[in-house]
């Protein structure tokens, strides 16, 4: 099976983004509930072929801005944030509401760049995603816009989207948003401009051609588009851009609707091991002991009681060398402790943590999904 359908129905973990243009009138600022009664229809179907879906949603400045008489201009920085404090809440609810209906439950989570980057918030943001989507839940992402000030600030759910996409090593980014795919010019200009059904490189050209694209074209325009994919292709994760103003956006994608496909040549584990291993420099060490390297070699995490001896300074979220008892390097990972926790809890069983460190933290010190064994 190739295409559309191979791609999504092979798919374990979609997050989908949604553009403000689709889900809110931009005249009246009102939520559009039929759209989204059929974006709920098209989630409940992908959770009954027993998938799991992450939503990143726009729109919270959209809805928000007229019910504080915010209408017909271009707001401010602080506008915008006021903005979506207010229409953020209607958004949540809008979704809530449309879900319920499906008996799905949907969890807010408000990120910041920050949530993202930074290594150890990455963890945390990861596994409360990780834990919310392992339990059925649908995550509604958005950026937490109220705080955000332009120098931390996506500013666009595109890349936001990407970042998430790859951050919770997600199989399939679908981004809808008011254009079909990528094309050779801006097809409004140029209605014969070709369009590309397939992408597996960001190439330069293909940069330029994004660059063409005028601003407005679509929310992120073109530019952001091209930037989400090469972060979702990094992460191992497919990117479909599709058109979503139609109901049942992705129901017609499953169907073989038109879109462009950015084809990651990784999958999200290796890419993640692969970014885990080459991209950070390792701030300590973690001697295990025997028993721990067999389980280690069988695909297990690394439990407190497995560590021997640690070495250096890290924190929670840093990368650490794992060495055998000989001094044998076995790969690397990011531990969930800090150092000095670390030191404590070495060689004790998962169920002493809470007594010796005084709150229950991760069972694993290191994760297996985030272990690159050598
Ligand atoms: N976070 C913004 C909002 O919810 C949208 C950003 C975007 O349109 O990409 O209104």
């Amino acid at each position: 099976m190739t295409g559309n359908l191979g791609r999504l129905t092979k798919a374990k973990r979609i997050v989908i983004k949604i553009g403000s243009a689709l889900l809110v009138d931009q005249e009246s600022g009102a939520i559009r509930r039929d759209w989204l009664a059929a974006l709920a229809e098209d989630i409940a179907a992908l959770h009954d072929q027993g998938k799991q879906v992450a939503v990143v949603s726009s729109g919270a400045i959209a809805a928000g801005r007229r019910h504080l008489g915010l209408t017909g201009r271009t707001l401010r920085l602080e506008e915008k944030q006021a903005a979506a404090a207010t229409g953020q809440i209607r958004l949540a609810h809008a979704y809530e509401e449309a879900l319920a209906r499906h008996n799905i439950t949907v969890a807010q989570i408000l990120v910041t760049l920050d949530d993202t980057e930074e290594r150890r918030r990455h963890l945390n943001a990861r596994s409360t995603l990780n834990q919310l989507l392992a339990l059925g839940a649908v995550p509604l992402i958005n950026e937490n816009d109220t705080v955000a000030t332009q120098e931390i600030r996506y500013g666009d759910n595109d890349r936001l989207a990407a970042r998430v996409a790859a951050m919770i090593s997600a199989d399939v980014l679908v981004l809808l948003s008011d254009i079909d795919g990528m094309y050779e010019a801006d097809p409004r200009k140029a209605p014969d401009a070709k369009y590309i059904p397939e992408i597996g490189e960001i190439t330069a050209e293909i940069e330029a051609m994004a660059g063409a694209a005028p601003e407005g074209y679509s929310s992120g325009g073109m530019i952001t588009k091209v930037a989400a994919a090469r972060i979702a292709l990094g992460g191992g994760c497919h990117m479909a851009l599709a058109e979503g103003h139609s109901l049942n956006p992705v129901r017609r994608l499953m169907e073989g609707g038109r879109c462009t496909w950015f084809v990651a040549s990784a999958n999200p584990r290796t890419a993640r091991k692969r970014w885990i291993a080459g991209s950070l420099k390792p701030a300590g060490e973690l001697i295990v002991d025997k028993g721990a390297e067999n389980a280690l070699a069988k695909g297990s995490s690394l439990l407190p009681a497995g560590v021997a001896k640690v070495k250096g300074r890290f924190d929670r979220g840093d990368l650490v060398t794992l060495r055998s008892l000989e001094g044998k390097e076995i790969g690397r990972g990011l531990a969930a402790y800090g150092d000095e926790d670390a030191k404590r809890i070495a060689g004790h069983k998962t169920g002493e943590i809470e007594e010796i460190l005084g709150y229950r933290g991760r069972d694993e010190i290191v994760h297996r999904d985030d272990l690159a064994l050598d």
